[in-house]
Formats: C-alpha cells, structure tokens, sequence
C-alpha cells in the first residue's frame, strides 16, 4: 500500500523543525549563562518547549501522508511518545549547558540524543492502530537512527560553538545553523517514513475520517504557539540581564568616581591626605629594602589667613590653584605633591642621595615664590614656610615623618616664614605633649572622666527619632570638655582605645536600657567602633555580655564602623558581621565614601546602613558635583537594600534635598548637636508633648517590661 504526501503539511513540519532548533539555541545559551538558580527554571520550561516542538514536528509529518486508509491513534502510546520527545530534549539542554564538553563526551551525548529521537519517532509510528503492524525496510530505518544521530552531534556541537553574546553574527550564524538542523531533523523523520512498510490490506481499529489537515494546523499552531512564548521569555530574560549588567558599569563608574573623590583634593587635583599617607609608606617601604633616603617637606603659605581674607573665598582658592601648578614643576617623575589641608602641602621625594639633595629641593620651591602670583587682577607675595624631615633618621613611620616635617615647619614660621628648616629632636615638645595626653587618658578612664552624648537620628520623611549616637567626650580637670578627635587617635596608637570602646559599648547598652526603664519610647543607640576594636578575637563575646548585663534587645544595639575597618581583612570581617547580625545587632558604615567607597564589595557583608559622610554634605546644595555623588549613593544602596543616613545636616535646605532623594534618616545640628543624656532624654519629652500622638502616649503610659524584639 502507497501514500501520498500533501506539500503543505510536510512544509508545515520543517517550518517547526527550523523554529524548534531556533528556540533550542538561544535556549542553550541561555542556560550556559544564566544563574544558577535559574538553571532549572529554563531547563525544564525549555526541555518542555522543545518537546512540544520536535514531537508536532513528527506529528504533522505523519498526518502530512496521506494512506487509502484512514488512520487512527491510541492516545496513551501518542502520549507516551511526547513524553520520550520531552525528556530527550531536557537530556540535550542539560549537555548543553555545561561550561566545557569534550568531543568524546558530545560524541557520547549524540548517541543518546539520536537513540532518544528515533524512539519518539518509532514509538509514534508505533501509536498508530494499525493491522498489521507496519514493518519497516532496515536499511533504511538504520539510516534513520544514524542520521538523528549525526544530526544531534551537529546540533551539539553548534550548541557549544554558538553560545556568545547577542551580536547580529551571532544571531545570522544562529539562523543558519537552525536551517540545517531542522533539515536535518526533518531528514530523519521522513527518511523513518520511507523505511516504514504497510500491508496492502491494513486497515485502523476505529478510524473515523477526521481531516488530518485540520488536526495537522491545530498541532502547529500549539507547536509554534508555544516555542513563541519561549522566545519571549527568553528575549525579556536577556533584556533584565542585560540591565543589571548595565547596573554593574554604572555601580563601577560611580564607584570609581568616589575613590578619585576620596583620595583627591577638588580644587587642586591633588592628591590629599589619605593618599599621601599611602604613597608615604609605600616610599618607606621601597627605601627600607634598598636602604635608601626619603624626604617628607611640609610646605605652608605665609600670611594665607590674611591674603584670603582680603581677596575673598574665590580669590584665595585661585592663589591655591597658581601654587600648586607652580610646586609641580619642581618636582621629579617619582615625587608626590599632595594638599592635605588648606594652605598645606606635602611633597614626598623618594631615592634622595642625601641631606644636599634635599636642600637643593628646598631652594626650588622656595624660589617658585619669588614672582608674585597674579591673581584677580592683583599681585600677591607670598612665601613658604618649609619643615622637612628625612627617612630613617627622623621616624620610620609615615605619621611620624609628617608630624615631625610639622614641627620643623612651624619652626620656619617662628623664625619668619620665607624659609625651610630640617627637624631636629630638639623641636619634638609635641611627643613630649602626647606622653601626658596618654598617661591623662589612661587616668580618665579609672577616674570616670570618660562621658557620651547622644544626638539623634531623624527620620527624614517623619521626623521621627528612634534611635541615636553615642559620641563620646572627655571632661578633663582642666582643659573641660575635649572632643574626641583629640584623642581617639592617639589612643588607638596605644592600644587604649581597646578599653575605651569596651567601656562605651557597656555604657551605650546601659544607657539604652536605662532610658526604656524611664519610660522613653524604646531608643536603638549606635556605637562607633575602631577598626582595632572590631579586629578583636573576642568581639562577639563582649557584645554578647554587655547586651545581656545591661539587659538590652540586641535590636536595640547598632554598630558603625568605616570601611577600611571592614575591608581589612574582608574574610575574618564577614564572618564576625554575619555572626553580629545574626545576635540581632544592626551595623552601619560610617563616613562612606571617604574611603574606598566600594559598594560593590560592601554588598557581600549582611549591613544595614550607609551613613554619607559630612564632607558630602556640606556643600550638596551648591556644589552640582557632590550632590551628583549623594544622589548615586543613595540610588545604588537602595537598590543593594540598604537604608542611607546622611550626617553633618545644617540645614532646611541640605534636609530638602535630601528628602527629594530618598534619604531615609539624617543626623546634624539642624536637629541637634550631641548633648548629655538627661537632655537627650528632655528632648524626647518635649518632642512627644509637643506633637500630639495618642500612640505615642500610649506607648509612653504602658511600658512594656521587656522591649519588643524589633525596633524601627
Ligand atoms: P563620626 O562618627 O563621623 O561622628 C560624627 C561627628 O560629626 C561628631 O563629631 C558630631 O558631633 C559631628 N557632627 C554632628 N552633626 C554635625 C553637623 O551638623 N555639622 C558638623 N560640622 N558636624 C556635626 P565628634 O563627636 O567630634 O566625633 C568625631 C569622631 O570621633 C566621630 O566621627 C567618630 O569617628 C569618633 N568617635 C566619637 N565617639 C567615638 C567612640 O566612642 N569610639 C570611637 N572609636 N570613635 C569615636
Ligand atoms: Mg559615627
Ligand atoms: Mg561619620
């Protein structure tokens, strides 16, 4: 018995054929790109899509041949062969997707694939019900099977070799290689076809003569119908992918922006004193190893106050930016100039031969003041006073060598400025100074002179406060209230400040708590701590003890710490993190984007918060630059899910525009400065009686005895 076939149905059948290869490419790559835990999504939607492809693909081939005969098919068994269509294509998508194949593998994986697709095809052929059953011509059914199989080690092979990125070549050699894989696929169903052998007297158990074109139509409709819908999610899928890739160069830009910033002086370019210090122990470190020199000049202007109070602002930053284009061209390749404060400059000279050399140096940038500066239309005189200090004679460290250049500068201007003097010990009162600061710090810290004040952080869309920093003071027998900046260095050059942040740390919780017994709303305190501290074996355990003697929630406790205290060691640094948050303690970066302002590191670590640091702040309203950097901070710590609280707000204004940019707290004497706790908590009070907030008196009448577990 011979048939016929219908052209249109069996053109109907490649069409698909094409289309299923087209799907299983860009399905291919998807899956060798995409995330992990995405892998099994696509893997069984596209196992499923593909299944549904190649197995119409057959179908219709079969209804495309017309027999004298009508034909009839047992369900289950059409069934049982879309399922063997489905899990073959899941099998070849699964090879696929691994990173690298050897051919020995793809020629392993071929096999299978071409042993699966002959299966679908014989246990169709086997669905139709048909006495007697059909045989098949062997030469050619084996050709069949060696042909789903040549055509599955093609398909692999190209799965491997097609799988880069989405460039118009890409996507002509993707097309192609679809052409010849459908071809191929097709080859093989009708090569099947040809081998198949009907009786001349078959005849189908219940056929009915449906019309096979109708049912043909309907099945690649779904078929097409459905490998469309995988191409859209694919599409969509890159596009996201593709976005957040985006995302990640913009984080980078931002990020390296912010280091510039950081380590940059914005008048002059210069670099500033965070990288000076770098680069300063990096010149000591090169000289130690090749017993070499290093020179360290402080140079200071004469009678800057006083110039830049007569030229103005402006006319004093323009003298500033003539000085330091005027220094560069003293100096040699290897030298760093960098601004480190507002009429202080620092050159570094490496590989010096000696205190000659040095001297000559000196000379020339002295001479650079000779001519006057002509700025706004005035001629200015100034002068340098110069102090210089030497690697290895006068210190060994980079902060010794700059506190020493100091002395011998202040030493010139004694004399009259116009000058450079080479520090001599003689000139050191100042470690002389720092013995009593030290000894005075350690009797602090017995005699309880040691205090925190608290300023609040607010809210910024309500207004609200609740939570606050503790910021410590010394209330010295004599000098009266000394900021920290006057001794938290030094303590942390000595070790003291591990003692010092443990008694903060007890006193915050204590205070938090004791605030709560009063009756406050319940109040979360954030600690700053020093790297050194947080570099303690035994950190945990004494977060721990001082949460539970003061008997405070640890969501009532927050941690700020800087970057660099993170990123030091980012290992030991993340497991101490996840341990603190795992407690229930909430941390913060503090003065972010000071330092290495990576958030594309910081997201690796389980944070809270990003507090921008004040110098951003200050001038975010005038300067279009910083308030570029504020905003980009914001925009990526939200999108990393972190809050963003600002510091050093003064006013209405900077407040503004925080607000306008999703700033979620602020901190700043726009509310208040750092006062004592019976203000902090009389502060509190009158907040609460000035606004009227029924909840809130509530809150206020019924204290609960233990706070509860989460604090907002
Ligand atoms: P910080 O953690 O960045 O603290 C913020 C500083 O900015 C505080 O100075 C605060 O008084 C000041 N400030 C707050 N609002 C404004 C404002 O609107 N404008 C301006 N110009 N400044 C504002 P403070 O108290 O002198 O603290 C200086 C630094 O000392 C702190 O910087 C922190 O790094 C360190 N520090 C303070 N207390 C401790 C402590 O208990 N342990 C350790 N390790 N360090 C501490
Ligand atoms: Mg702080
Ligand atoms: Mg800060």
């Amino acid at each position: 018995m011979n048939g016929s076939y219908n052209p249109w149905l069996v053109a109907l059948s490649v069409l698909v054929a094409v289309c299923v290869s087209y799907t299983a490419l860009n399905l291919a790559s998807r899956v060798a790109t995409a995330q992990r835990r995405y892998v099994r999504m696509w893997l069984a939607g596209g196992a499923f899509a593909m299944g549904v492809g190649i197995w119409s693909m057959h179908f219709i081939g079969m209804l495309a041949l017309s027999l004298p005969i009508a034909l009839s098919y047992s369900i289950p068994k059409t069934l049982v062969s879309l399922l063997v269509a489905i899990l073959v294509s899941g099998f070849a998508l699964a090879i696929a997707s691994q990173r690298h194949s050897s051919l020995v593998r793809l020629a392993g994986g071929a096999v299978i694939m071409g042993l699966g697709i002959a299966a679908m095809h014989y246990s169709g052929m086997g669905a139709i019900r048909i006495l007697p059953v059909i045989t098949y011509e062997p030469v050619l059914l084996v050709t069949s099977v060696i042909i789903a199989i040549v055509a599955s080690f093609a398909a692999l092979w190209l799965f491997f070799r097609l799988r880069g990125g989405a460039s118009w070549r890409i996507l002509l050699q993707r097309m192609l290689a679809s052409l010849v894989m459908g071809a191929a696929i097709s080859g093989m169903h009708y090569t099947g076809m040809f081998a198949s052998r009907f009786a001349p007297d078959s005849y189908c158990i219940g056929a009915t003569a449906t019309s096979s074109g109708w049912l043909a139509l309907l099945i690649g409709g779904f078929a097409l119908g459905v490998l469309l819908i995988t191409m859209i999610l694919l599409m969509y899928d890159a596009h996201l992918d593709s976005r957040s890739r985006q995302h990640a160069v913009a984080l980078e830009d931002a990020n390296a922006r912010l280091r510039h910033l950081a380590t940059h002086d914005s008048l002059t370019e210069l670099p500033n004193r965070l990288l000076l210090d770098d680069r300063l122990s990096q010149a000591i470190a090169y000289a130690e190893r090749r017993q070499g020199k290093v020179a360290v000049l402080v140079i200071d202007l004469d009678r800057f106050k006083m110039i830049n109070d007569s030229l103005g602002h402006h006319g004093g930053d323009e003298l500033l930016k003539e000085v330091a284009s005027r220094l560069r061209t003293t100096l040699r390749k290897s030298d760093t100039l960098a601004r480190t404060g507002g009429d202080e400059f620092v050159l570094i000279a490496d590989e010096v031969a000696g205190q000659a050399d040095v001297e000559l140096l000196a000379q020339r940038v002295v001479a650079c003041f000779v001519k006057p500066f002509h700025i706004l239309s005035v001629d200015i005189h100034t002068a340098p006073s110069i102090g210089i200090s030497m690697y290895p004679n006068d210190g060994s460290k980079a902060e010794e060598l700059v506190v020493h250049a100091d002395a011998a500068m202040y030493h010139s201007k004694k004399v009259g400025g116009g000058t450079f003097t080479f520090f001599t010990p003689s000139m050191n009162a100042f470690a002389q100074q720092r013995l009593e600061l030290e000894n005075g710090l350690r009797r602090a810290l017995v005699n309880g002179e040691l205090e925190l004040h608290y300023q609040p952080k607010v809210d910024v869309t309500t207004g609200r406060i609740s939570s606050t920093e503790a910021l410590i003071r010394w209330r010295h027998p004599e000098r009266g209230l000394v900021p920290p900046g006057d001794f938290i260095p030094l303590a942390e050059e000595t070790g003291l400040i591990l003692q010092i942040g443990e008694w903060v740390l007890r006193e915050a919780c204590r205070q938090a708590r004791q605030w709560q017994v009063n009756g406050m709303a319940p109040m979360r305190v954030a600690i700053n701590m020093s790297a050194q501290q947080f570099k303690q074996k035994n950190l945990v355990t004494v977060v721990r003890s001082a949460l539970d003697n003061a008997g405070l929630e640890p969501g009532y406790l927050e941690i700020e710490l800087t970057e660099s205290a993170v990123m030091h060691n980012a290992a030991a640094s993340a497991a101490i993190l996840e341990e603190l948050s795992r407690i229930g303690v909430h941390i913060s970066i503090d003065d972010f984007g000071t330092g290495y302002s990576s958030l594309n590191y910081l997201r690796r670590f389980p944070l809270d918060k990003l507090k921008i640091d004040r110098a951003f702040i200050k001038d975010v309203v005038a300067n279009p630059e910083d308030a570029a950097i504020v905003h980009a901070i914001i925009a990526m710590a939200h999108s990393l899910r972190l809050k963003v609280i600002a510091e050093g707000v003064e006013t209405e204004q900077q407040l503004e525009f925080l607000r306008s940019l999703g700033c979620d707290q602020y901190q700043g004497f726009f509310c208040s400065p750092a006062v004592t706790p019976e203000n902090f908590a009389e502060m509190m009070r009158e907040k609460q009686v000035g606004k009227f907030d029924p909840l809130a008196t509530m809150s206020r009448l019924y204290v609960p005895l233990k706070a509860p577990k989460t604090a907002t």
